[in-house]
């Protein structure tokens, strides 16, 4: 069961779960020298939540819906935004400008029909809504003109592990399941997904299949769509099932069409995807490198080395300081295999010996065959490192309140344009920062041929314009992404915020053919419009 304790209406976390002002204040004292510039040390509280600045809802509940369908002031505005900074930013400032006119909540999938019906009715748009952390606008209930009103369709309720085939290794699961509640019942059955986001607290399965997440593993399975089985969806123009498939070649995918959709072809209801047990073996090693430019040559060997291992991470080493992974000395590379079977030394030694061939010295090293949470999860850089990432969303509340940008852009390249395109991102954050900007780099995976680069941006917040500061940062990267050909996004997805660079990345011909296909699928336009392209209306 899922927790359906109110989430904040700013913060990463639950109400409660915000910083509070001793907290605050101590952070405050510490951030400069922590982060390397100067802050104002100044403390602002989140502007308290006004029911009466909410504009009033412009469509009224049919009475039949009155069970699964609110316009309580709270609920619309905790869907205001999703939970990029600029959302933050309007959160903690009592902005809540693009709030829904109500939130639908549906039990079943009649009940999804039903709502799109009235949404047609009352020629509303529609926005599928999973756990909100979308960092690209995708969950902001900005719609274009010519909509008499905005419902935002929470899947909450779609929270259960349906079936579990273990001959197959399969499970069948609600979209609206978050990572802890997914992962809590395959656990009473010995599997799990091993789908890890960042965001996987909230974030939910139906959310990770539509923006084609990427778990934390570094190789090998790393994409959602590598686990979808097959999808199942209510489109305005009818159930979307696929058949249950370990592959398939006939024809072009129906689930690789509803994998990047975004809420604008469909709501997916459940999926089966692939599950597996436990792991049973691990092994990791912290490896520090002087240069950088080792680090990246020994990661692209260990990639092109067909050993496969499950994380291979290379942070720099000033993000390895300020997220308390290593003491900034040196960069650090995160090298990790698991197995819930076959032996993981000799792969191990192996890339061990190739990170070492490349300039690097290991720290720590542990593991290979003992049980899982045992000795062998190790205690050193890579196991901090992931506490770490799982925590780190709750930092970016305090940063927020202590008045410190913090931003990500993450995209994939091949590795021959790696270097220039670092060149250009950390050239392009010094300007828009006037050189009082952070940006750091580390890759979250990596492929055979290219990594995908993730940059954290910290600056000083202009308070009070962030979310223009915000945006000249936003395009100023993304400038420099597109420029150097790399993408958008790796897994960010597009939502609004990215569709400029997204138009550019696509092939013409083939957005020709997907609008045909949202024409198709939803004949009146009211699925997430401006989400990922123009909002087609007959
Ligand atoms: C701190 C933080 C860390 C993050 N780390 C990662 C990471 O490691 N990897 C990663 O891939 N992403 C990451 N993200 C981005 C985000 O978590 C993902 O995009 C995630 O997949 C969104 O899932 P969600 O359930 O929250 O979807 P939402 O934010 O609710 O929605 C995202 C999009 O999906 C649509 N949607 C949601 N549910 C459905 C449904 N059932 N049917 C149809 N459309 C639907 C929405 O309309 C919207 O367009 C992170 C975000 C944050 C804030």
């Amino acid at each position: 069961m899922s927790d359906k304790s109110q989430r904040s209406l700013w913060a990463w976390g639950r109400v409660g779960d915000e910083p509070d002002a001793d907290a605050l204040a101590g952070a405050a004292a510490n951030l400069g020298a922590l982060l390397g510039f100067e802050i104002d040390g100044e403390v602002e509280q989140p502007t308290p939540f006004d029911a009466d600045a909410l504009a009033p809802a412009r469509i009224e509940t049919p009475p039949a819906l009155s069970e699964i369908v609110t316009p309580d002031a709270r609920a619309r505005a905790e869907r205001a935004w999703g939970s990029s900074y600029q959302d933050v930013i309007h959160g903690f400032r009592g902005d809540f400008r693009f709030a829904p006119d109500a939130v639908a909540t549906p039990r079943d999938e009649n009940q999804i029909e039903q709502v799109l019906e009235w949404a047609a009715a009352a020629n509303a748009a529609v926005i599928p809504y999973g756990g909100g952390t979308s960092v690209v606008g995708g969950v902001r209930p900005e719609v274009p003109s010519g909509y008499d009103g905005v419902i935002t369709l929470d899947m909450g309720e779609f929270d259960q592990l349906l079936e579990l085939d273990d001959v197959s290794q399969a499970a069948r699961i609600q979209a609206g399941a978050a990572g802890p509640v997914l992962e809590k019942a395959l656990e009473a059955h010995g599997m799990t997904m091993r789908f890890y986001p960042q965001s996987f607290e909230f974030a939910t399965l139906g959310g990770w299949i539509v923006t084609r997440a990427g778990g934390h593993f570094a190789t090998v399975e790393t994409h959602i769509d590598d686990l979808v089985e097959s999808v199942r969806a209510i489109t305005p123009s009818g159930l979307w099932q696929s058949f249950r498939l370990p592959a398939s070649g006939a024809g072009p995918s129906p689930d690789r069409m509803l994998l990047g959709s975004e809420g604008t072809l469909g709501v997916v209801t459940e999926s089966w995807v692939r599950v597996r047990p436990r792991p049973t073996r691990r092994a990791q090693a912290s490896v520090l490198y002087e240069r950088f430019e080792d680090g990246v040559d020994a990661v692209r060997a260990i990639a092109q080395s067909g050993l496969r291992p499950s994380n291979c991470r290379l942070i720099e080493a000033e993000e390895a300081r300020f997220t308390l992974a290593g003491d900034g000395s040196a960069h650090l590379m995160v090298l990790g295999f698991e197995s819930a079977g076959a032996a993981v030394d000799e792969r191990f030694e192996q890339a061990k010996a190739i990170a070492v061939e490349c300039g690097g010295v290991v720290l720590r090293s542990s593991g290979g065959t003992g049980p899982e949470g045992a000795a062998s999860e190790g205690t050193g850089g890579g196991a901090k490192w992931r506490e770490t990432f799982i925590r780190a969303p709750y930092i970016r509340n305090t940063l927020v309140a202590c008045g410190v940008l913090a931003e990500t852009f993450e995209t994939v390249t091949t590795w021959d344009r790696f270097s220039a395109l670092r060149d250009g991102v950390i050239s392009a954050v010094a300007k828009t920062t006037d050189g009082r900007g952070k940006v750091t780099c580390r890759f979250t995976h990596i492929y055979p041929d290219g990594p995908a680069p993730y940059f954290t941006v910290l600056a000083p917040a202009a308070r009070g314009d962030e979310v223009a500061q915000w945006q000249s940062i936003k395009e100023a990267v993304s400038e420099v992404l597109s420029i150097n050909g790399a993408s958008i996004t790796h897994h960010h997805a597009v939502g609004r915020d990215h569709r400029p660079w997204y138009e550019r990345q696509r092939p013409e011909p083939f957005a020709a053919a997907l609008r045909a296909a949202k024409a198709e699928l939803d004949p009146t336009g009211m699925l997430n419009p401006g989400c990922l392209f123009d909002p087609l209306r007959p």
